[in-house]
Protein backbone atom coordinates (compact mmCIF):
# COMPACT_ATOMS: atom_id res chain seq x y z
CA UNK A 1 0.00 0.00 0.00
CA UNK A 2 1.54 3.44 -0.54
CA UNK A 3 1.54 6.95 0.81
CA UNK A 4 -1.21 8.88 -1.36
CA UNK A 5 -0.77 12.91 -0.86
CA UNK A 6 -4.26 13.84 -2.42
CA UNK A 7 -5.51 17.52 -3.09
CA UNK A 8 -9.00 18.90 -2.75
CA UNK A 9 -9.82 15.98 -0.65
CA UNK A 10 -13.25 17.79 1.25
CA UNK A 11 -15.25 17.59 -1.34
CA UNK A 12 -16.53 16.13 -4.67
CA UNK A 13 -14.18 13.98 -6.25
CA UNK A 14 -11.74 14.71 -3.99
CA UNK A 15 -13.49 13.00 -1.07
CA UNK A 16 -14.77 9.64 -2.94
CA UNK A 17 -11.58 9.38 -3.52
CA UNK A 18 -9.63 9.79 -0.47
CA UNK A 19 -12.52 7.10 1.54
CA UNK A 20 -11.81 4.69 -2.04
CA UNK A 21 -7.99 4.86 -1.32
CA UNK A 22 -8.11 4.67 2.72
CA UNK A 23 -10.90 1.21 2.34
CA UNK A 24 -8.03 0.16 -0.03
CA UNK A 25 -6.03 0.34 2.62
CA UNK A 26 -3.95 3.15 1.62
CA UNK A 27 -2.23 6.10 3.75
CA UNK A 28 -3.76 9.48 2.35
CA UNK A 29 -2.32 12.87 3.33
CA UNK A 30 -5.96 14.73 2.29
CA UNK A 31 -5.59 18.54 1.89
CA UNK A 32 -8.22 20.75 2.24
CA UNK A 33 -8.77 24.37 1.43
CA UNK A 34 -11.60 26.40 3.02
CA UNK A 35 -13.91 23.74 3.64
CA UNK A 36 -12.50 21.08 6.70
CA UNK A 37 -12.70 17.61 6.09
CA UNK A 38 -15.94 15.41 7.14
CA UNK A 39 -15.80 13.74 10.38
CA UNK A 40 -15.17 10.00 9.23
CA UNK A 41 -11.88 11.37 7.62
CA UNK A 42 -10.78 13.20 10.75
CA UNK A 43 -10.88 10.37 12.79
CA UNK A 44 -9.07 7.87 10.56
CA UNK A 45 -5.66 6.96 11.64
CA UNK A 46 -4.67 6.32 8.07
CA UNK A 47 -5.71 9.85 6.98
CA UNK A 48 -3.77 12.53 7.57
CA UNK A 49 -5.65 16.12 7.35
CA UNK A 50 -3.55 19.39 6.16
CA UNK A 51 -5.05 22.67 4.97
CA UNK A 52 -3.33 23.60 2.05
CA UNK A 53 -3.85 26.37 -0.47
CA UNK A 54 -2.35 24.76 -4.14
CA UNK A 55 -1.88 28.19 -4.90
CA UNK A 56 0.83 29.12 -2.34
CA UNK A 57 4.59 27.36 -2.65
CA UNK A 58 5.98 27.56 0.76
CA UNK A 59 2.90 25.97 1.87
CA UNK A 60 3.15 23.43 -0.39
CA UNK A 61 6.56 22.46 0.17
CA UNK A 62 5.37 22.78 3.71
CA UNK A 63 2.93 20.17 3.37
CA UNK A 64 4.94 17.75 1.53
CA UNK A 65 7.66 17.74 4.27
CA UNK A 66 4.80 16.99 6.96
CA UNK A 67 3.07 14.71 4.76
CA UNK A 68 6.51 12.63 4.06
CA UNK A 69 7.08 13.14 8.24
CA UNK A 70 3.88 11.67 8.99
CA UNK A 71 3.53 8.99 6.77
CA UNK A 72 6.83 8.15 5.08
CA UNK A 73 7.50 9.23 1.18
CA UNK A 74 4.91 10.03 -0.65
CA UNK A 75 4.38 7.32 -3.70
CA UNK A 76 1.73 8.42 -5.26
CA UNK A 77 0.38 12.05 -5.92
CA UNK A 78 -3.22 12.54 -7.11
CA UNK A 79 -3.93 16.21 -8.22
CA UNK A 80 -6.99 16.82 -7.68
CA UNK A 81 -8.02 20.17 -6.94
CA UNK A 82 -9.15 22.53 -9.39
CA UNK A 83 -12.02 25.55 -9.84
CA UNK A 84 -13.64 27.05 -12.97
CA UNK A 85 -14.13 31.20 -13.58
CA UNK A 86 -16.57 30.75 -16.28
CA UNK A 87 -16.59 33.95 -18.90
CA UNK A 88 -16.34 34.46 -22.36
CA UNK A 89 -13.34 34.98 -24.05
CA UNK A 90 -13.20 38.92 -24.60
CA UNK A 91 -14.99 38.86 -20.73
CA UNK A 92 -11.67 37.19 -19.09
CA UNK A 93 -9.05 39.25 -17.78
CA UNK A 94 -5.70 38.84 -16.75
CA UNK A 95 -6.07 38.17 -13.24
CA UNK A 96 -8.82 35.61 -13.56
CA UNK A 97 -6.57 34.05 -16.43
CA UNK A 98 -3.43 33.90 -14.43
CA UNK A 99 -5.14 32.52 -11.03
CA UNK A 100 -6.77 29.79 -13.26
CA UNK A 101 -3.40 28.77 -14.57
CA UNK A 102 -2.03 28.91 -10.37
CA UNK A 103 -4.90 26.75 -9.49
CA UNK A 104 -5.55 24.39 -12.03
CA UNK A 105 -2.31 23.84 -13.79
CA UNK A 106 0.95 25.61 -11.70
CA UNK A 107 0.09 23.91 -8.62
CA UNK A 108 0.25 20.71 -10.84
CA UNK A 109 3.69 21.72 -11.63
CA UNK A 110 4.71 22.62 -7.97
CA UNK A 111 3.59 19.80 -6.24
CA UNK A 112 4.99 17.22 -8.81
CA UNK A 113 8.50 18.63 -8.33
CA UNK A 114 8.19 18.66 -4.59
CA UNK A 115 7.14 14.90 -4.42
CA UNK A 116 8.77 14.16 -7.44
CA UNK A 117 12.48 13.62 -5.37
CA UNK A 118 11.16 11.26 -3.30
CA UNK A 119 9.20 8.83 -6.03
CA UNK A 120 13.03 9.29 -7.52
CA UNK A 121 14.88 7.84 -4.20
CA UNK A 122 12.43 5.09 -3.80
CA UNK A 123 12.13 3.96 -7.72
CA UNK A 124 8.52 4.00 -7.73
CA UNK A 125 5.58 6.36 -8.10
CA UNK A 126 2.23 7.31 -9.39
CA UNK A 127 0.93 10.59 -10.35
CA UNK A 128 -2.76 11.39 -11.20
CA UNK A 129 -3.52 14.43 -12.69
CA UNK A 130 -7.43 15.65 -12.65
CA UNK A 131 -8.51 16.72 -16.06
CA UNK A 132 -10.98 17.57 -17.76
CA UNK A 133 -13.30 16.53 -21.16
CA UNK A 134 -13.13 20.02 -21.94
CA UNK A 135 -9.50 20.10 -22.23
CA UNK A 136 -9.73 17.82 -25.35
CA UNK A 137 -13.33 19.04 -26.19
CA UNK A 138 -13.04 23.04 -25.07
CA UNK A 139 -16.10 24.50 -24.01
CA UNK A 140 -18.20 27.82 -24.50
CA UNK A 141 -16.62 30.36 -21.84
CA UNK A 142 -14.28 27.94 -20.70
CA UNK A 143 -11.00 29.00 -22.22
CA UNK A 144 -9.09 29.72 -19.36
CA UNK A 145 -10.01 26.05 -17.34
CA UNK A 146 -9.86 24.30 -20.73
CA UNK A 147 -6.36 25.55 -21.21
CA UNK A 148 -5.07 25.16 -18.16
CA UNK A 149 -6.48 21.05 -17.65
CA UNK A 150 -4.73 20.52 -21.18
CA UNK A 151 -1.55 21.87 -19.74
CA UNK A 152 -1.90 19.26 -17.13
CA UNK A 153 -2.11 16.68 -20.25
CA UNK A 154 1.58 17.96 -21.54
CA UNK A 155 2.46 17.90 -18.16
CA UNK A 156 1.88 14.23 -17.19
CA UNK A 157 3.16 13.42 -20.18
CA UNK A 158 5.92 14.86 -20.15
CA UNK A 159 6.87 13.49 -16.71
CA UNK A 160 5.78 10.17 -18.15
CA UNK A 161 8.64 10.11 -20.65
CA UNK A 162 11.51 12.01 -17.79
CA UNK A 163 10.95 9.52 -15.14
CA UNK A 164 8.87 6.43 -16.32
CA UNK A 165 12.29 4.38 -16.30
CA UNK A 166 12.79 4.86 -12.47
CA UNK A 167 9.15 3.13 -12.05
CA UNK A 168 7.50 6.29 -12.31
CA UNK A 169 4.20 6.62 -13.59
CA UNK A 170 2.15 9.84 -14.91
CA UNK A 171 -1.95 9.70 -15.69
CA UNK A 172 -4.74 12.36 -16.46
CA UNK A 173 -8.04 11.58 -15.69
CA UNK A 174 -10.58 13.53 -17.75
CA UNK A 175 -13.97 13.42 -16.13
CA UNK A 176 -16.95 14.77 -17.18
CA UNK A 177 -20.39 15.74 -15.94
CA UNK A 178 -19.77 14.68 -12.39
CA UNK A 179 -22.30 15.80 -10.02
CA UNK A 180 -20.15 18.24 -7.77
CA UNK A 181 -20.50 21.68 -6.37
CA UNK A 182 -18.42 22.73 -9.69
CA UNK A 183 -20.69 21.08 -11.71
CA UNK A 184 -23.51 22.77 -10.30
CA UNK A 185 -21.97 25.86 -10.28
CA UNK A 186 -22.21 25.59 -14.62
CA UNK A 187 -26.14 25.93 -13.98
CA UNK A 188 -29.28 23.71 -14.60
CA UNK A 189 -29.70 25.08 -18.21
CA UNK A 190 -26.04 24.11 -19.34
CA UNK A 191 -26.12 20.91 -17.10
CA UNK A 192 -29.44 19.72 -19.08
CA UNK A 193 -27.22 20.75 -22.52
CA UNK A 194 -24.11 18.51 -21.52
CA UNK A 195 -26.46 15.32 -19.99
CA UNK A 196 -28.31 15.60 -23.78
CA UNK A 197 -24.93 14.63 -25.00
CA UNK A 198 -23.77 12.08 -22.54
CA UNK A 199 -24.33 8.42 -23.92
CA UNK A 200 -25.89 7.19 -20.74
CA UNK A 201 -28.19 10.10 -20.24
CA UNK A 202 -26.80 10.96 -17.45
CA UNK A 203 -24.61 12.78 -14.85
CA UNK A 204 -22.03 10.24 -13.25
CA UNK A 205 -21.12 10.56 -9.79
CA UNK A 206 -17.93 10.98 -7.73
CA UNK A 207 -18.15 7.74 -6.78
CA UNK A 208 -18.21 6.50 -10.22
CA UNK A 209 -14.41 8.55 -10.51
CA UNK A 210 -13.26 7.28 -7.36
CA UNK A 211 -11.86 3.91 -8.37
CA UNK A 212 -10.31 4.87 -11.53
CA UNK A 213 -7.99 6.91 -9.19
CA UNK A 214 -7.48 3.79 -6.93
CA UNK A 215 -6.45 1.59 -9.87
CA UNK A 216 -3.80 4.23 -11.21
CA UNK A 217 -2.04 4.47 -7.82
CA UNK A 218 -2.05 0.05 -7.55
CA UNK A 219 0.75 -1.61 -8.48
CA UNK A 220 -1.47 -3.15 -10.61
CA UNK A 221 -1.44 0.09 -13.11
CA UNK A 222 2.18 -0.43 -13.25
CA UNK A 223 2.30 -0.42 -17.40
CA UNK A 224 0.21 2.47 -17.34
CA UNK A 225 1.68 5.90 -18.17
CA UNK A 226 1.01 8.81 -20.25
CA UNK A 227 -2.85 7.96 -20.70
CA UNK A 228 -5.46 10.13 -20.90
CA UNK A 229 -8.68 8.23 -19.90
CA UNK A 230 -12.29 9.81 -19.51
CA UNK A 231 -15.16 9.27 -16.71
CA UNK A 232 -17.56 10.78 -18.61
CA UNK A 233 -20.13 8.59 -19.42
CA UNK A 234 -19.25 8.72 -23.19
CA UNK A 235 -19.22 11.87 -23.42
CA UNK A 236 -15.71 12.62 -25.18
CA UNK A 237 -15.59 9.58 -26.78
CA UNK A 238 -13.42 9.45 -29.74
CA UNK A 239 -11.92 12.54 -29.13
P1 LIG B 1 -15.39 20.43 -6.00
O1 LIG B 1 -15.66 21.89 -6.12
O2 LIG B 1 -16.21 19.61 -5.09
O3 LIG B 1 -13.86 20.18 -5.63
C1 LIG B 1 -12.83 21.06 -5.95
C2 LIG B 1 -11.87 21.04 -4.79
O4 LIG B 1 -10.73 21.86 -5.11
C3 LIG B 1 -12.51 21.63 -3.52
O5 LIG B 1 -12.27 20.75 -2.44
C4 LIG B 1 -11.79 22.96 -3.35
O6 LIG B 1 -11.66 23.36 -2.01
C5 LIG B 1 -10.43 22.63 -3.97
N1 LIG B 1 -9.73 23.87 -4.28
C6 LIG B 1 -10.12 24.87 -5.08
N2 LIG B 1 -9.23 25.87 -5.05
C7 LIG B 1 -8.25 25.48 -4.20
C8 LIG B 1 -7.06 26.08 -3.73
N3 LIG B 1 -6.67 27.30 -4.12
N4 LIG B 1 -6.29 25.40 -2.85
C9 LIG B 1 -6.66 24.17 -2.44
N5 LIG B 1 -7.78 23.55 -2.84
C10 LIG B 1 -8.56 24.22 -3.70
O7 LIG B 1 -15.50 19.89 -7.50
P2 LIG B 1 -15.04 18.52 -8.16
O8 LIG B 1 -14.94 17.43 -7.18
O9 LIG B 1 -15.89 18.35 -9.33
O10 LIG B 1 -13.57 18.89 -8.69
C11 LIG B 1 -12.45 18.04 -8.52
C12 LIG B 1 -11.61 18.10 -9.77
O11 LIG B 1 -12.33 17.50 -10.84
C13 LIG B 1 -11.27 19.52 -10.21
O12 LIG B 1 -9.93 19.58 -10.64
C14 LIG B 1 -12.19 19.73 -11.39
O13 LIG B 1 -11.69 20.67 -12.30
C15 LIG B 1 -12.26 18.33 -11.97
N6 LIG B 1 -13.36 18.07 -12.87
C16 LIG B 1 -14.66 18.03 -12.41
C17 LIG B 1 -15.70 17.79 -13.29
C18 LIG B 1 -17.13 17.73 -12.86
O14 LIG B 1 -18.01 17.56 -13.71
N7 LIG B 1 -17.43 17.85 -11.58
C19 LIG B 1 -15.46 17.57 -14.72
C20 LIG B 1 -14.07 17.64 -15.08
C21 LIG B 1 -13.09 17.88 -14.18
P3 LIG B 1 -12.46 24.69 -1.51
O15 LIG B 1 -13.86 24.53 -1.98
O16 LIG B 1 -12.32 24.63 -0.04
O17 LIG B 1 -11.76 25.84 -2.16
Amino acid sequence: MSHVLLTGAASGIGLASARALLAAGHEVTATFHSQQLPDDLRKEERCFPLQLDITDPAQIATAVKEARDRFGPVGALVGNAGTTDDALLLRISDDSWNRMMEINLTSAFRLTKAVLPQMLKERYGRVVLISSIVALAGGPGQASYAAAKAGLIGLARSVAREVGSRGITANVIAPGAIETKLLHDAGAERIGAITGQVPLGRTGTPEEVAPLVVFLVSPGASYVSGAIIPVDGGLAMGL
